[in-house]
């Protein structure tokens, strides 16, 4: 059973743009622009509605459905190699002792192999190829029994080491961009816990200025004293007030991580923010803020294609 779960694993984790948080979310926005571009937005948006869930759900179906590699295969052959290995090792033993040795410390290591060898009885030097015959049948009888098994092998998703590489994807409440830190960082002691993200245009998250109108700057270039509207509330908190009341376990003032997602970002928020709007009654972000956020004229293909260089693809 584990060579074939480790055959499944193995072929996830050897998938290049698996290899980092970076080059996985390049992967999925790339998937999520590339609708965009074609004029199906339902996804985007979608993903923009609800980051968190729409980023995990996706990853854990993608890992899981990836078909490369051939687990029940390589379980068989792993199987079938290690079986003949043992019953090789089985003929050349010269003693009773020595079989019940290799026997039963062999089947500690072989899943679901239950054979325990115990010996009370006397028997002579002369039975010792009587007994071979024995052990070797009930083994292959077990053996024969073994392969052809019906449960599923265990999913990639369920690997720890391969959901870490996504990171950590809680969404910044007031623009929605996900957290870069580590996946479970937030559960540190230090203040490595706090998430930390590259703010992206407010109105992403449907964030409004005092006009209903969505906002395209982004967490990081607003000031202090900008009114901010966030939970339903029927009050504006002061953007100050609001950090350290609200929002205590996120970074706002620094934008030092990950900006090379920052146009890909504002392009999306330019061919969307209609439709986000629309979707909660409120009103579509102004020429002017779009204009000063450098939303506008942003070339699909060059963004990918710098996106792409900067991680290394
Ligand atoms: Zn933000
Ligand atoms: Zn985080
Ligand atoms: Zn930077
Ligand atoms: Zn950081």
């Amino acid at each position: 059973m584990n060579a074939g779960n480790n055959e499944r694993k193995d072929s996830v984790r050897n998938i290049a743009w698996l290899i980092c948080a970076e080059s996985i979310r390049l992967k999925y926005f790339e998937n999520l622009a590339e609708k965009v571009h074609n004029g199906e937005k339902e996804d985007a948006i979608r993903h923009f509605l609800n980051p968190k869930r729409c980023i995990e759900s996706w990853f854990v179906r993608t890992i899981n459905s990836n078909s490369s590699g051939n687990p029940e295969q390589k379980y068989k052959d792993t199987f079938s190699a290690e079986f003949k290995r043992v019953l090789q090792e089985i003929r050349t033993c010269h003693s009773y002792e020595e079989i019940k040795k290799f026997v039963n410390n062999y089947m500690i290591q072989v899943d679901n192999v239950d054979y325990k060898l115990d010996l009370y009885g006397q028997i002579t030097e002369n039975d010792l190829k009587i007994f071979q015959d024995i052990i070797e049948k009930e083994l292959e009888t077990k053996g024969n029994n073994h392969p052809p098994r019906r449960e599923p092998f265990q999913k990639p998703s369920d690997d720890k080491s391969i959901m870490e590489r996504l990171g950590c994807t809680e969404a910044c409440y007031l623009c929605g961009a996900l957290c870069w830190g580590s996946r479970d960082h937030h559960e540190n002691v230090d203040e490595t816990k706090i998430h930390h993200s590259s703010h992206q245009s407010a109105g992403l998250a449907c964030v409004t200025n005092d006009t209903d109108e969505l906002v395209a700057t982004p967490c990081h270039n607003r000031t202090d004293d900008t009114n901010m509207w966030y939970f339903n509330k029927n009050e504006s908190t002061k953007r100050s007030f609001a950090k350290v009341q609200d929002f205590s376990d996120w970074k706002f003032d620094d934008p030092h991580c990950m900006h090379v997602f920052n146009d890909l970002m504002c392009w999306f928020f330019d061919k969307l923010h209609k439709d986000l709007a629309k979707s909660r009654n409120l009103k579509p972000a102004s020429y002017d803020d779009l204009k000063k956020n450098g939303c506008l004229s942003l070339n699909y293909n060059d963004i990918i294609s710098t996106l792409k260089t900067k991680i290394g693809e």
